[in-house]
């Protein structure tokens, strides 16, 4: 006899999908999409519908219960989170629940839905006669229909109007769902979209053939900040609007990029679009409620960070990622995926366009683009042809030890606050001073669960762990020697801004780091006290390098450009050239041309120097020839397995046993290690990790493909986390 079977990907590490038996009551609610509840062994778990078909059930289990009315994704994007957990070597069901917005992992439908009254005009002709209920109907018959929240965008209290309405006969109520958006009442300016520039024309027409066209079309979009690459995505997503298919793009921070949400919503809001933003920022609710316009096919537009690369659009025409560079598209913990590269994956399945976009694309992006791999669009020059910032590297090697401003820099802050003009410190760096140290016996104080020095903060006091939260009050006296001579070493960005205050008692001081910016609101205040002029100088980690466009700033500087160079990573140099691109960026975005002093010991390394010279091709051809001789991306693959446990002897020999298993199997795949991580310790684990490394794909897959036997080796109590193209080791 044939049933109903249901795949089902059940939300926990298990290898492959399971089938169960849909009952004939649950015939109708079972549709691909739907989360489900399954026997599992003794227990009962979640577990995502991902196909269904007649077949033999035989010994088949069946299907508890069916937790959502409507399915959470659609069956075209089944086979993109397929192919996501296997190039990732990572469970399909925890990619599903990765995926899903937060807070549907659980039992049931968690999250209560939210319904409103709907208004509809009738076809009752005339009018009534109060002024208020004239507007309210009005409005409504122009729209057809209209609920309670969207009336109240135009008249704060129809209800009373609404009520009288319906009696009247000229309106009639029914129920709908209330989807909670924060952005919904925020008010739009509209923008006109300007003449495209002679090379932004170029572009658009090298886009025109891929746009048009139903097939996988990426393309790098290289140009410089300011060079009218947004420009480029809103006219493009109009094309796309256009053939009736939607739009994702991928940003690396909403919170930090307002402007560029701002844009959007001022070109599309009220016209052929529907724009759902999702970020850290909202609610469980406003999450799940925008999750579930967009899988219903009422929105056009979906922007947001990283998690948004799953969002249930389906007529995908276009994909952006923009600065495609960012290394916060990849996700550090749990399901590792880049954001970017699995964008180039769903682009291809779903034969749209994708176009990234960087003023500094990764090293791996431009040689793809170099290879042919993806197209290669660029916008050489500033709109309105401003001109790039000059910029000077500060060799710290003439500053006195102990000073952390060299006098070139502290003439031009100076030139800068008596032209009136705003200037930008980057210091990647929060707090007081990185360490304290003791002065008679050299005493550092270290995190109890993850072995790195305490950063010192001032303001409250405080000596914390940036890693995991934990806080104690300095001590008075060094608990080693019981000297009294303990002090701040180093520098952070709140010791600068004291140290400015000093110096210049008359200018306007600020800083913008995650301690100033953890209040909601913060962030945005400081951005529009910057834009109204009120701040002189703005100190800031890399958040003041962000996306902002203030045109008042022309001078930028960077007080300490070795503190990313010398990060243990082969990235660094990638990473210091972009950020400095990045941060030289803020300057002269106005009237005023920019300048940029850069501070640094390594004033020959080719990352600054190229930087200073605004040479990426310089720069990506040292990098690239460096990489190919170590076989790093993009000449080589990197697969990093992280052991970790609380028990540090037993992750050492896990680690051991794993290696040895894996050298018999590696082929022409190196095992590197095992090693401590750059973290030995973080959050009170002991961590290690075994590297490898391939010149081919396959090779390294087929090795991958032997882990979750391997898996099944290891010991309680010690975690074996996989990271494919790891971005931090
Ligand atoms: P990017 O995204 O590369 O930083 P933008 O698209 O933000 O560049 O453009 C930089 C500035 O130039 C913005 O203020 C934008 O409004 C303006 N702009 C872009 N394209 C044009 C154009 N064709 N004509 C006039 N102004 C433009
Ligand atoms: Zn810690």
């Amino acid at each position: 006899m044939s049933s109903l079977i249901a795949t089902v990907a059940i939300a926990a590490p298990i290898d492959k999908p399971l089938s169960y038996l849909v009952p004939d009551s649950l015939r109708e609610s079972a549709r691909v999409g739907v989360r489900l509840r399954v026997p599992l062994g003794r227990r009962q778990a979640v577990g995502y519908l991902l196909a269904l078909a007649e077949g033999d059930p035989a010994g088949l289990k069946p299907v508890a219960e069916v937790l959502d009315a409507a399915p959470l994704f659609a069956p075209e994007l089944v086979p993109f989170f397929t192919r996501a957990a296997e190039y990732y070597g990572h469970p399909l069901g925890e990619v599903i629940r990765t995926a899903l917005p937060a807070g549907l992992s659980g039992r049931g439908a968690e999250i209560a839905i939210l319904r409103e009254k709907l208004y509809t005009a009738t076809d009752l002709p005339g009018q009534p006669s109060s002024a208020l209920q004239k507007e309210v109907l009005a409005l409504v018959r122009a729209a057809g229909q209209l609920t309670v929240s969207e009336l109240r965008a135009h008249v704060a209290a129809p209800y009373g109007a609404l009520r009288r309405l319906v009696e009247l006969g000229y309106l009639e109520e029914s129920e709908t769902e209330r989807r909670r958006d924060p952005f919904l009442d925020l008010p739009v300016t509209p923008d006109a979209s300007a003449t495209p520039t002679a090379e932004q024309a170029a572009v658009l027409a090298r886009l025109e053939p891929a746009l048009s066209g139903g097939e996988f079309a990426p393309f790098l979009l290289h140009g410089v900040t300011g060079s009218g690459k947004t420009e480029i995505y809103l006219r493009a997503i109009d094309q796309i609007l256009a053939q009736g298919r939607r739009a994702l793009v991928l940003v690396p921070e909403i919170a930090l990029t307002p402007q560029l949400v701002g844009r959007f919503r001022a070109r599309f809001h009220g016209g052929r679009a529907s724009i759902a933003v999702l970020h850290s920022g909202l609610s469980d609710g406003e999450r799940y409620d925008a999750w579930r316009a967009i899988a219903r096919g009422e929105v056009q537009i979906v922007i947001g960070a990283r998690s948004a690369v799953f969002a249930p659009l389906d007529k995908l025409g276009i994909i952006v990622v923009d600065e495609e560079h960012e290394a916060s598209y990849k996700q550090g913990e749990g399901f590792r995926y880049h954001a970017r590269d699995l964008a180039l994956l769903r682009g291809q399945m779903a034969y749209a366009t994708v176009l990234l976009g960087s003023a500094t694309p990764a090293v791996t992006t431009f040689q793809r683009a170099q290879s042919g791999q993806t197209g290669y669009l660029e916008l050489r020059g500033r709109v309105l042809s401003r001109e790039l910032p000059q910029i000077e590297l500060v060799d710290l090697a003439a500053t006195p030890f102990g000073e952390h401003l060299s006098a070139p820099l502290l003439t031009a802050l100076e030139e800068n606050l008596t032209r009136g003009e705003q200037s930008l410190l980057l210091l990647n760096r929060r707090g007081f001073a990185p360490y304290l140290l003791c002065a008679d016996c050299g005493a550092t104080f270290r995190c109890p669960n993850c072995e790195i020095t305490l950063t010192f903060h001032r303001q409250n006091r405080l000596l914390r762990c940036h890693y995991c939260d934990y806080q104690q009050t300095p001590p008075e006296l060094c608990p080693n020697c019981n000297g009294g001579n303990i002090h701040p070493e180093g520098i952070g960005t709140e010791r600068l801004e004291s140290e400015l205050a000093e110096r210049f008692p008359e200018a306007r001081i600020a800083r913008m780091d995650r301690d100033t910016t953890a209040r909601k609101g913060a962030h945005q205040s400081l951005m529009e006290r910057m834009t109204g002029r009120e701040i002189d100088i703005l100190v800031g980690t890399q958040m003041v390098a962000k996306g902002h466009d203030f045109h008042g700033v022309t001078l930028v500087g960077v007080v300490n450009a070795d503190a990313t160079l010398n990060f243990p990573d082969f990235r660094s140099a990638e990473r210091t050239f972009a950020l400095l691109t990045q941060v030289a960026g803020r300057a002269g975005r106005g009237e005023l041309p920019g300048r940029v002093i850069i501070q640094t010991r390594n004033p020959d390394h080719y990352a600054l120097a190229c930087a200073a010279s605004h040479d990426y091709r310089g720069f990506y051809e040292q990098e690239a020839a460096f990489r190919q001789e170590l076989g790093y991306p993009p000449f080589g693959h990197l697969v990093n397995l992280v052991l970790s446990g609380n028990d540090g002897e037993r992750v050492a020999a896990a680690a051991q046993e794993l290696v040895s298993a894996l050298f018999q199997a590696a082929g022409e795949v190196e095992v590197l290690g095992p090693a401590p991580c750059p973290l030995a310790k973080l959050r009170g684990k002991s961590r290690i990790q075994i590297l490898l490394k391939s010149p081919t794909r396959p090779s390294l897959r087929r090795l991958l493909a032997r882990l979750p036997a391997l898996r099944k080796k290891i010991p309680a109590g010690v975690a074996l986390a996989v990271d494919v193209d790891p971005v931090d080791m």
